[in-house]
């Protein structure tokens, strides 16, 4: 493997089960050391991709290059990768210890019991080696599963929503502990999450599916700014889709008046669009903009997300400091910062 090249490149890979399709032509790739994660709907296929990589799943098509090479021939145990599923699967019989050295057996004995020791020690599990998983909280136990997947010390962790059965508290701890471990061990991973707070804070790079297709692969702030369909853009944070007609090339007449952009976008003029105004491209102003019903005022600490009714009734959600909120009934001006916001064709819902 090249340094350029990637740790896992997947091309048009696609997964069914009894011909009903469950990934539809999905490419992607991870660099060694990329922490990558995959959010979707339920349903939408995100566990049968990682099982396809792992090797518990035939895919229907496509392919999958490991290290530079041809992965699918190989049985999972022949991958190299780590995996942690929801169900941990810790063997109840052996102790944390005998868990964790489970996939150490071609190690020498005294190699072993140090790596054993020194995987417990990063993940914070220094001194339980003794325990039996039933003598452990739930937390200690998603530390030994992941201890246990980390000893062989993989080059990719494959993970399929290891916290969901935490607190958030200790689901925040686990996510912070882990992804700065895995960091520092250059160990790259591929995360499944149904919560996109994790998901920013853990990956590099995040990916949205739905219906079985990747919509796109991309940091977390360009899926927040820049999302590449409506679908991401409403599954991807929060915001309101502002009907518009194209007057111009670089004028658009909308609910908030007329939006008028630096440059021409290229859309036909008298054509209908759409702009994403996420709560943050919407700004409270004292002059100009358009006047607003405040309809709710919903408190989340620094902010406040404000929902607003304009007077055509579109419905639009801004951000106020809260030391300065509203209250639900009053009126503001706001008006929306066009440097940031994205404007999507037609009026469909994808
Ligand atoms: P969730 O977030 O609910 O875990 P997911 O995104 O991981 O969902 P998958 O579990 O990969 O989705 O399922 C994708 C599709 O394949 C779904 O329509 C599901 O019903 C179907 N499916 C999954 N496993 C099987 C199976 N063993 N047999 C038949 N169909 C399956």
């Amino acid at each position: 493997m090249t340094p350029a090249q990637p740790l896992l490149a997947i091309d048009r890979l696609s997964c069914a089960y009894a011909g009903q399709p469950a990934v539809r032509e999905l490419s992607l790739a991870l660099a060694p050391g990329e922490l990558g994660c995959l959010l979707g709907p339920s349903g939408c296929g995100k566990t049968t991709l990682l099982r396809a990589i792992a090797g518990f799943h035939a895919p229907a098509a496509g392919a999958l290059r490991l290290r530079g090479r041809d992965a699918l021939p190989l049985p999972p145990e022949g991958r190299g990768l780590g995996f942690v599923f929801q169900d941990l699967a810790l063997f109840p019989h052996l102790t944390v210890a005998g868990n964790v050295a489970f996939g150490l057996h071609r190690l020498p004995r005294a190699e072993r019991a140090a790596r054993v020791a020194e995987t417990l020690a990063m993940i914070g599990l220094e001194g339980l080696g003794e325990r039996y998983p039933h003598e452990l909280s739930g937390g200690q136990q998603q530390r030994v599963a992941l201890a246990r997947s980390l000893a062989p010390r993989p080059d990719l962790l494959l993970l399929d929503e290891p916290f969901s059965s935490l607190d958030a508290d200790l689901r925040g701890r686990l996510r912070d502990d882990l992804r700065a471990l895995l960091k520092r061990l250059g160990i790259a991973a591929l995360l499944v999450t149904h919560d996109q707070e994790e998901a920013f804070a853990f990956a590099d790079t995040v990916g949205v599916m739905q219906a079985g297709r990747l919509l796109q692969w991309a940091p977390g702030f360009e899926l927040y700014h820049r999302p590449a369909t409506p679908f991401v853009a409403s599954f991807v944070g929060e915001g309101r889709f502002l009907p518009a007609t194209v007057l111009a090339g670089n004028r658009l007449g909308t609910a908030l008046g007329e939006l008028e952009f630096a440059a021409p976008q290229g859309w036909p003029v008298g054509s209908t669009v759409r702009v994403l105004l996420r709560p943050d491209d919407l700004r409270p102003t004292e002059t100009g903009g358009i006047e607003a019903e405040v309809r709710s005022v919903a408190f989340r600490g620094a902010e406040s997300l404000h929902t607003l009714v304009l007077p055509d009734g579109t419905s639009l959600t801004t951000l106020v400091p809260s030391h300065q909120q509203r209250a639900p009934g009053s009126r503001m001006r706001v008006r929306p910062d066009l440097a940031h916001v994205v404007v999507f064709a037609g009026d469909g819902c994808n």
